[in-house]
């Protein structure tokens, strides 16, 4: 069974070695391994039970090092990592021969990010190679936010699970590639769209195609309980289960049909960062909730409401 510890040293071990580490981010708890060898990275692929039609993004720790790791660092990247790294952004780029085709699954460019968190920084710091990592949950589940998330359920199949706490931002990395030029975003997270705007301008926003051949692990199905998981309408519900079988997750005001003691609220004041932290282990207590569906009420389509409804949307996509 997974030891969770602070030991940056044990972890660093085991990664020298070729095995496979639970890592803390501010976005979500990562499935960390050498991003350079090819037996860690099929671990990684066994253990989430990913397909490997999904590439892996890359974590380093700083800008030159992520420059060693690519063909082009256009002027747009290089703005984008200087305001936003160490932080939730993700950058595909062209990506150089050292990195394995199984990272990319077989793509030409690379996902990378520089994640901001002390003990993962030092960590990546003190490895001479870069560390591929997704989300630490069996694939299509709900990602982990805490080192006890993680030990439920990949517990059994790793060793070690570096503990850095709760993830602060709680949801995965916004990602941003090139075309032509411009940025665009592939996958909504972490850092806003109107963030990124402010600093490049208008971008597009591209992440709902479930056959995208730039971004083939943006699945529309994704993040989801194993609980049926319903959003827009509560009526249909209402029709097939007893309210006290349904359990909600609301932003702010809490629904009149259901059970308060069913209820969680991402936030009662309704701030986005606080909701944003709150909703993979709120979706999780729900999941194992005494209820037999799982309803979420949309938040406001701006700022992180954007990523949050995505994720939501993906959890009900089944
Ligand atoms: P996760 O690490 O679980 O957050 O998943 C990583 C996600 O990053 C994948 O599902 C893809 O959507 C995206 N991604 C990683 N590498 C690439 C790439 N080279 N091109 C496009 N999207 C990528
Ligand atoms: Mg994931």
């Amino acid at each position: 069974m997974a030891q969770i510890g602070r030991d940056v040293w044990q972890a660093e071990k085991i990664l020298l070695h070729g095995g496979l580490v639970a890592i803390p981010t501010e976005t979500v708890y990562g499935l960390a391994g050498n991003a350079l060898n090819i037996d860690s990275i099929t671990k990684i692929f066994q253990v989430k039970k990913r397909p490997t039609f999904d590439p892996l993004i890359v974590h380093t720790s700083s800008i030159e090092k992520a420059k060693s790791l690519v063909v082009d660092f256009p002027p747009m990247a290089q703005k984008l990592a200087e305001l936003f790294w160490a932080g939730a952004l993700t950058l595909l780029l062209p990506k150089q021969l050292i990195i394995p085709d199984l990272v990319t699954a077989g793509l030409d460019t690379v996902a990378i990010r520089i994640p901001n968190h002390p003990i993962t920084l030092q960590l990546l710091t003190r490895l001479d190679f870069p560390l591929a990592a997704p989300s630490a949950n069996p694939f299509g589940y709900i990602s982990p936010t805490k080192p006890t998330h993680v030990k439920q359920q990949l517990g059994d199949k790793i060793a070690y699970i570096l503990d850095g706490g709760d993830c602060k931002v709680g949801i995965e990395s916004t990602i941003i590639g090139f075309e032509n030029d411009q940025p665009v975003i592939f996958r909504l997270g972490g850092i806003s769209v109107e963030k990124i705007e402010q600093v490049v301008g208008k971008v597009k926003v591209k992440s709902h195609s479930t056959s995208n051949p730039q971004s083939p692990g943006s699945l529309k199905s994704h993040y989801a309980p194993i609980k049926p998981f319903f959003i827009n309408d509560i009526k249909p519900l209402l029709t097939r289960y007893r309210p006290h079988q349904i359990g909600a997750l609301v932003f702010g005001e809490y629904l009149k049909e259901v059970p308060s003691k069913n209820q969680l609220n991402l936030s009662v004041a309704g701030d986005f960062i606080e909701a944003t932290k709150n909703l993979f282990s709120m979706m999780r207590q729900l999941d194992q909730m005494s209820v037999k569906v799982i309803y979420a009420t949309l938040l406001p389509e701006k700022n992180l409401g954007r990523a949050i409804n995505d994720r939501l949307r993906r959890a009900a996509a089944q």
